[in-house]
This record gives C-alpha cells, sequence and structure tokens, in this order.
C-alpha cells in the first residue's frame, strides 16, 4: 500500500539520534498518545461535561487536523528520538475515519535497530464489536476500553449516553477473539457515584483474561468539577477488594508502567490501580502528547503546547523535526502531579482533547 512505501521512503530521509533523548529530570521520552480526534460519541460528566461540550460547542475543522501522513511523520521521528510506545486517543479515535489506514502506517514504523513500535489505542468500546477485526488486521497491537460501571443506568449517567453497558462488553468480548489481548480495561472511581460498583466489576472481570485497572479521578482540564472529596484514593480501592479477594502486589512491568499491579491470589488474574493524586508517579513518566492539530505537550496538565503543524506544513525537513522535538523534550521538567495543589496551574488542557 502506498501509505507503507512514504514510511519507507521517511526512514531513510535522516540519521536518526542513537539514544533516547532525555529531558531536564533525566526521563527519557518512550511514549507518544497521539489524539486523533476532540470529538466524541459520549458526554462522560468527568471528561466532556454536556453544559460545555452541547450542541453549540465548536469542535476543531477537518482541515485543522493533522494528516494521517503528518501524523506518522511526527511518530517516525519521534521513534528516532526513542519512542517505542505509540498510544492513539481523543476524542474517541474509533470516529476518525478510516483510523485502520493510520495504525497501518504506524504499525510499519522501525527502530533503528529495526524494531517495530507497540502500537495501541483508547477506546470507549462503542465502535470496538464492529471495528475490532480490522483493527487487528491493521496491525494493533491491543486495546484498552474504558467502562466506568455495569449497572446500565449509572453507566448511562456517567456517560451521558444511550449506550448499554452490554455493548461494550461485546466489544471487549470481539476484541479479545480477535486477539488484541489482554484487553485492559479502565474505570475511573468517582466516590458517592461509581465505588458501589468496585466489587461487581472485579467480579466480572476476574478470570476473563482481561485486566481491570482502576483510575482514580483526577483534576484534568477546567470543566470537569473536580474535587477531592470525590477521588476514591488506590489504597482506598484496594482496601475495597481486600474485604471479598485475597490480592498480592506484582513487580512493575517496566520503567514508566503508569499502574500498579495486584494479582487475586487464587489465580484468577490481574488488576492496576493508576494513583495519579495519591500517589503521583511524574519522575517515571516518559510520554509525550500530540493534540489532533499537531500541538506537543510534555504533560497532561500542562496549559501550554508546541506547534509542529507549523512546522510540518512550513517546509521542515525530518533533520529539522528531529532537533525541534529533541529540543522540546531536553527542556522538559513538567511534573504536575507531584505539585498538585501547591502550585495552581490557571487553567489546563480537557482531557477529550489531549486524550487520557
Ligand atoms: N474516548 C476514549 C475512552 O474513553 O477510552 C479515549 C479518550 S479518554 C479521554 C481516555 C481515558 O481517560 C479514559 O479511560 C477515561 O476514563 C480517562 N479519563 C477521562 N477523564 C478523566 C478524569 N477526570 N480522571 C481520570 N481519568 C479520566
Ligand atoms: Fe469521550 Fe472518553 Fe472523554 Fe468519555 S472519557 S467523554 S468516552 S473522550
Ligand atoms: Fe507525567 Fe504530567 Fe502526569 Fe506527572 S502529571 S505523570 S509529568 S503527565
Amino acid at each position: 500500500m502506498s501509505t507503507v512505501i512514504r514510511t519507507e521512503n521517511l526512514r531513510n530521509t535522516f540519521a536518526a539520534p542513537t539514544s533516547p533523548a532525555l529531558d531536564q529530570r533525566a526521563r527519557p521520552l518512550r511514549d507518544l498518545r497521539i489524539s486523533v480526534t476532540d470529538r466524541c460519541n459520549f458526554r462522560c460528566t468527568y471528561c466532556m461535561p454536556r453544559e460545555v461540550f452541547g450542541s453549540d460547542y465548536a469542535f476543531m475543522p477537518h482541515s485543522d487536523l493533522l494528516t494521517f501522513e503528518e501524523i506518522t511523520r511526527v511518530a517516525q521521528v519521534a521513534v528516532g528520538l526513542g519512542v517505542r510506545k505509540i498510544r492513539l486517543t481523543g476524542g474517541e479515535p474509533l470516529l476518525r475515519k478510516n483510523i485502520e489506514a493510520l495504525i497501518e502506517m504506524l504499525a510499519a514504523l522501525r527502530t533503528t535497530e529495526g524494531a517495530p513500535v507497540d502500537v495501541t489505542l483508547t477506546t470507549n468500546g462503542t465502535l470496538l464489536e464492529k471495528k475490532a477485526a480490522a483493527l487487528k488486521a491493521a496491525g494493533l497491537g491491543r486495546v484498552t476500553v474504558s467502562l466506568d460501571a455495569l449497572d446500565d443506568q449509572l453507566f448511562e449517567r456517567m456517560s451521558d449516553s444511550k449506550v448499554s453497558v452490554k455493548t461494550v462488553l461485546r466489544g471487549i468480548e470481539a476484541a479479545a477473539r480477535v486477539g488484541l489481548s489482554p484487553v485492559k480495561v479502565n474505570m475511573v472511581v468517582r466516590k458517592g457515584v461509581n465505588d458501589a460498583q468496585i466489587l461487581p466489576m472485579a467480579e466480572h472481570f476476574r478470570g476473563s483474561g482481561h485486566i481491570l485497572r482502576f483510575i482514580e479521578f483526577m483534576d484534568v482540564g477546567s470543566t470537569n468539577g473536580w474535587n477531592m472529596r470525590e477521588v476514591m484514593t488506590g489504597e482506598q480501592i484496594l482496601a475495597r477488594l481486600r474485604e471479598r479477594y485475597d490480592m498480592q502486589p506484582l513487580d512493575a512491568g517496566y520503567r514508566g508502567e503508569v499502574a500498579s499491579r495486584w494479582v487475586y491470589a487464587d489465580g484468577a488474574g490481574e488488576i492496576g490501580m493508576i494513583t495519579s493524586v495519591s500517589r503521583p508517579f511524574c519522575g517515571d513518566c516518559t510520554r509525550a502528547r500530540l493534540s489532533p492539530e499537531g500541538q506537543l505537550f510534555l504533560c497532561l496538565f500542562a496549559n501550554q503546547g508546541h506547534d509542529l503543524r507549523a512546522l510540518i506544513r512550513g517546509g521542515a525537513s525530518d533533520q529539522a523535526l528531529s532537533e525541534r522535538i529533541g529540543g522540546i523534550w531536553a527542556g522538559r521538567d513538567d511534573h504536575y502531579s507531584e505539585i498538585r495543589g501547591r502550585e495552581t496551574v490557571i487553567k489546563k488542557i480537557e482531557m477529550s482533547y489531549i486524550g487520557g
């Protein structure tokens, strides 16, 4: 396919640095999260509250979005700087037309040593049953599916949609069937809203081969009315699980892994805990984020990005692009979660714009 040929050409146009780029805190650039759209078919109350993201909300026009070729070019340069994992996110990434073509282009990328990069995707699962096989065929490695409750009414309330839990569960099963596994299931826990679903969710996914991950409700963006009182900490979530199950800790799989890992002592599988609020992991944060229109962000809580689209559309060479991204990363000092509450960021970017 022609797109792959273009990627091959890219690979040979400049000499990529041989060691990974390091930031001010000696963190290597290893992960690239690419938000492919700011649109979504859900209005999760903690992410895109309908009062803000209503029918008159101005989403980005298509012409502002990076094209698949432009995204792949940034990704290839980032791989040259050390990136080994690429995650597609959004908004809802499966709403981006022909996303399979982008996956195919990204899956064709190779490191300077000739190794492929890990290409994954986070989705709300509504379109997953239909698309799982095509995503796998395009070269996607795994998926993460967000699901905050098994109770239909609560799920509808939290996602502010008419989609049923069954639709998402069917998406998860379809993904596992085609080999996009292990499927990770992300549950954002909001105290007093869905914490009563912790045990039912654990019970449902135990023994399924899928990895349920509990996420602390975060103060991303400026629109979700975040309040520390609604944060159920990882420790509290674990205590809830231990009311019913014997849980044992697992070592981290690799540097920069965001979830702490636990297993059921009876062998029924693994769960993850993402404690960005109570136990920040900035010291190991190796992620850069690319927005739909080509702004590079160095932190989920940054209030400013670096415009790569202007550079690309202005005709910059791969060498120049590499120097720019490497320079941006070298100047990175972000560690917001470690200083949360001590310093106030005036206006943060929205999660639906930059992805989780
Ligand atoms: N639409 C896709 C989805 O929901 O999976 C991908 C984008 S979504 C922004 C990525 C992840 O961020 C989801 O797992 C979502 O639950 C999580 N998320 C969104 N807002 C959050 C918040 N305030 N705190 C914690 N996680 C959040
Ligand atoms: Fe959409 Fe995902 Fe945000 Fe929910 S969390 S509104 S599904 S982008
Ligand atoms: Fe990384 Fe920023 Fe999150 Fe810290 S707060 S882990 S630097 S994204």
